[in-house]
């Protein structure tokens, strides 16, 4: 059975104190959440290394917002996979609509990315989306598969199997407006044809496919009602740890 999977992008939110008072919260209320929902928190690199000394023993996981192409070396401002996984933290987003956007990553350099994360044992949470435009020019379903070639078909099918896949449709990105949960089914079960097409049937009913894009206690459980939809990637919500923990309850 796939994994369901409720991860909090904080993005570049919280000093380093009220990111611990946050993560302390979220820990004492995932009480509530089964088991079988997996929770991970994503704050900002600064933070990465004590959030999970918090972390530690609980059911909370823990990942980065983002890493670099390379391993090491003069890369002032960048950080590598291997420094995110040696602090404890075991997921890193990568592709994130933000990082295309405002930092221009493409899906060539998002694979690199990809693998720099897979070899140092990360699973990375890869971002695909379309944009305002590419929804209303219905375009969307050949900019997600553009997106999932361009950056996952060259890989393995062993690393394939690592990999986490959120679609966040960019109009629905901290915007209020969420996609239906009947467009979210319907790119989840896209993604998830492309993916069986190019790997097989069993890789890609394996692979947690997760929603983002205004996600919140009060749209969660119809999103996660739809059978190909794993669970959230969630924004804004996840600075609240009430509503981080009710979305988690949604399923
Ligand atoms: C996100 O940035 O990944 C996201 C889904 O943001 P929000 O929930 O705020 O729309």
């Amino acid at each position: 059975m796939r994994k369901r999977i409720v991860a909090g992008n904080w993005k570049m939110n919280t000093s380093q104190s009220e990111g611990i008072e946050l993560v302390k919260s979220v820990i004492e209320k995932s009480i509530a959440v089964p088991k079988a929902i997996e929770l991970v928190i994503i704050p900002p690199f600064t933070h990465l290394n004590e959030i999970v000394k918090y972390a530690k023993g609980t059911s909370l996981n823990v990942g980065a917002q983002n890493c670099a192409e390379w391993s090491k070396g003069a890369y002032t401002g960048e950080v590598s996979a291997s420094m995110i996984k040696s602090v404890g933290a075991t997921y890193v987003i990568i592709g994130h609509s933000e990082r295309r956007e405002y930092f221009k990553e493409d899906n060539r350099l998002l694979f690199r990315k990809i693998k720099e994360a897979l070899s140092n044992d990360l699973i990375p949470i890869y971002c695909c989306g379309e944009k305002l435009d590419e929804r209303e020019s219905g375009k969307y379903f050949d900019v997600v598969e553009q997106q999932i070639s361009e950056s996952l078909f060259e890989l393995s099918h062993e690393q394939m199997q690592k990999i986490v896949i959120a679609y966040e449709p960019v109009w629905a990105i901290g915007t209020g407006k969420n996609a239906t949960s009947q467009q979210a089914q319907d790119m989840h079960a896209f993604i998830r044809a492309t993916i069986a097409k190019k790997f097989s049937k069993e890789i890609a009913d394996n692979v947690s496919i997760l929603y983002g894009g205004s996600c919140k206690p009060s749209n969660a459980e119809e999103i996660f009602a739809r059978p190909d939809v794993d669970g959230g990637l969630i924004g804004g919500a996840s600075l609240v740890a009430d509503d981080f923990i009710a979305i988690a309850q949604s399923f």
